[in-house]
């Protein structure tokens, strides 16, 4: 065990609990086509007479139980010294009790199954071994924050390790790990990957890429110091860590990204990088990732303050850590020059077309949006349009809003990035947990009014957005865009595969949801003609608003021929326009908010 530099009272006292055990982590990896990682936890100069072990259910970022101990297999206990079998008994799902007795050094092994590309589980194949610490390791409760060692054996001598766990001296392959939590925020990649270094600030950088495709390394540093930059200036300069990873996995279709404080894990689909679309929303996930180095990893909501990782840690607060950083994950290529307004301004008409297309956003308030997310948002299903509104889209929207305000109020002179650097300063910096009302607070704090109104409308109520009212002074206005000559409105969406039609949602009270069709209901005709998806808005332009169809289905194995009044189109988009008779001030504005 090494022990860190101690200054502090709190570390004073881990000091004393030191003196009981020490643990050590080792993972291998011998064979990794079978996708196994072999783990042994070794702990020396244990006290007590039972051991308990636990696995956490979920890791930071990813507010669903995923239930990890489900891959654990071939457990075993065995005393160090003579490698004589321990009993255990499993008290929990991810608990597991060693009877210890007097045995004071104890050797835990295991192995955990692998098979998962995310960037919240493990993945080990013949080309590389991928692993969240949340997802692989057991933790010894009273310990977690213990520093100790990990020891990481690659199965080949190629095989390279990429972490941000600081490597012991005169070792290749051993860790201090500070604590548990560090442990879990810290991915680990190992393999036949490609890095690509480079020093922003004095500040060591890599990409560490694992698998081929399309992505042009060189552009995409360019890029990625360009969003470093001005993120870092959005919370005053400074990058608060020695060193940062950006890993990214090449996958067929995968996407996704899991913030860390010294890396962020992405996935990628590998030839989705030459189109420049394609490669501007990379850009958005890079942005996203990096900006969470601040909001949410240190930036935490009080729940998230000190993390229980065997149970729901529930806030009202992930509006204000997703919803913000994925308003800004809009905004902040723009600024750092990845794309130009043209492309802001469709991306942002496309985020705000998802929300104006959601029913959901008229039954689940914002802030139990983030509250719900343990069994909401990560689940969905036919009805979550219908009864979901995520704390991702509207928190954007809410911070979009937010953001506007204040601009207008103060004529671009401040911000929502006056906000985060006081979130910054008051909270981030020493990792102090804030509350919703906190928040609140510091947000009238910079924009310089009372917003109780605001709050209660858009985060605990679910009005309408006014968003043109919010638009205006930037000389910005929403146009709704119609589909196919304003098709009539049924509500339903369909998908037609190997001849079969399927209701995929209906949208609540729209005619198809009054008229009883349901998700999963087989399509067969309109007006006892065949239909299939691709022609119903073409069949449905033969009607009026307010015409009585005839669609036949199969629901649960039953025919049966409804009557369906159709209601008036519906637009299938917005698309943010500038005003061409906008004043010298809206004009004005909207510079001062594009061109920052
Ligand atoms: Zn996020």
């Amino acid at each position: 065990m090494v022990q860190a530099a101690i200054s502090s009272e709190t570390s004073t006292q881990t000091i004393q609990s030191k003196a009981i055990a020490e643990i050590s982590y080792y993972v291998a990896m011998p064979n990794p086509h079978n996708h196994l990682f072999e783990l042994e936890i070794q702990i020396k100069g244990w006290q007590g007479k039972v051991l308990d072990l636990r696995m956490p259910t979920w890791t930071p970022g990813s507010y669903l139980i995923r239930e990890y101990a489900r891959h654990v297999q071939d457990f075993a206990a065995i005393a160090s010294a003579t490698e004589e079998s321990l009993t255990w008994h499993k008290q929990a799902k991810n608990h597991w009790q060693i009877s210890t007795g007097d045995t004071t050094d104890i050797t835990v092994r295991y192995r955990v199954y692998a098979n998962e590309l995310t960037v919240r589980t493990n993945h080990l194949d013949a080309t590389h071994g991928y692993f969240n610490g949340a997802a692989l390791f057991f933790f010894v409760p009273g310990y977690t924050d213990e520093s100790f060692i990990l020891t990481v054996e690659p199965p080949h001598e190629a095989w390279q390790i990429n972490t941000t766990l600081p490597l012991l001296e005169d070792y290749e392959n051993r860790f201090w790990v500070e604590n548990f939590d560090v442990l879990v925020d810290s991915p680990v990649e190992v393999g036949l990957h490609e890095s690509y270094e480079f020093i922003y600030n004095d500040k060591p950088h890599r990409w560490v890429v694992w698998g081929d495709g399309n992505l042009d390394v060189d552009q995409a540093i360019a890029d990625t110091k360009n969003i470093i930059k001005v993120e870092a200036d959005i919370y005053g300069g400074d990058l608060p860590y020695d060193e940062y990873m950006f890993l990214l996995h090449l996958s067929s279709s995968g996407y996704g990204g899991l913030e860390h404080k010294e890396s962020c894990s992405l996935n990628y689909p590998r030839f989705g990088f030459k189109k420049r679309d394609s490669y501007n929303r990379f850009m958005q996930l890079v942005a996203h990732e990096f900006f969470h180095l601040w909001n949410v990893k240190r930036i935490r909501p009080k729940a998230l303050e000190v993390f229980d990782y065997e149970n729901e840690n529930y806030t009202p607060s992930l509006w204000f850590s997703e919803g913000i950083t994925s308003y800004y994950d809009l905004i902040i290529p723009l600024w750092a020059g990845v794309y130009n307004e043209k492309f802001f301004l469709e991306s942002l008409g496309k985020d705000i077309s998802r929300y104006l297309t959601t029913p959901g956003r008229f039954v689940q308030p914002l802030a139990e949006s983030s509250f719900d997310a343990w069994v909401k948002l990560y689940r969905r299903d036919a009805n979550s349009n219908n009864s979901q509104m995520s704390y991702y889209l509207k928190g954007a929207m809410v911070s979009l809003m937010l953001d506007l305000l204040i601009r207008d109020r103060h004529n671009n002179q401040k911000s929502l990035d006056n906000v985060m650097q006081v979130m910054w300063e008051q909270f981030g910096k020493e990792e102090i947990g804030f509350t919703p009302e906190q928040a609140q607070q510091v947000i009238e704090g910079v924009a310089g009014c009372n917003l109780d109104d605001f709050f209660q409308r858009y985060l605990h109520g679910f009005e309408e957005v006014n968003l043109d009212h919010y638009l205006e002074p930037f000389g910005l206005k929403l146009k709704p865009i119609y589909d196919d000559n304003k098709v009539p409105y049924l509500g339903a969406i369909a998908k037609t595969t190997n001849n079969q039609t399927l209701v995929e949602s209906v949208d609540s009270g729209s005619p198809a949801h009054r008229a009883g069709i349901d998700p999963g209901d087989e399509i067969l005709a309109i007006a006892d003609y065949r239909i299939t998806a691709d022609q119903l808005g073409d069949r449905l332009q033969n009607y009026q608003a307010g015409d009585t169809i005839s669609i036949t289905i199969f629901q649960q194995d039953q025919l049966k021929t409804l009557a369906v009044t159709l209601a008036e189109a519906q637009p299938s988009s917005y698309q943010v326009k500038k005003n061409p008779q906008a004043s010298a001030t809206q004009q004005q504005k909207l510079k001062g908010w594009l061109q920052r």
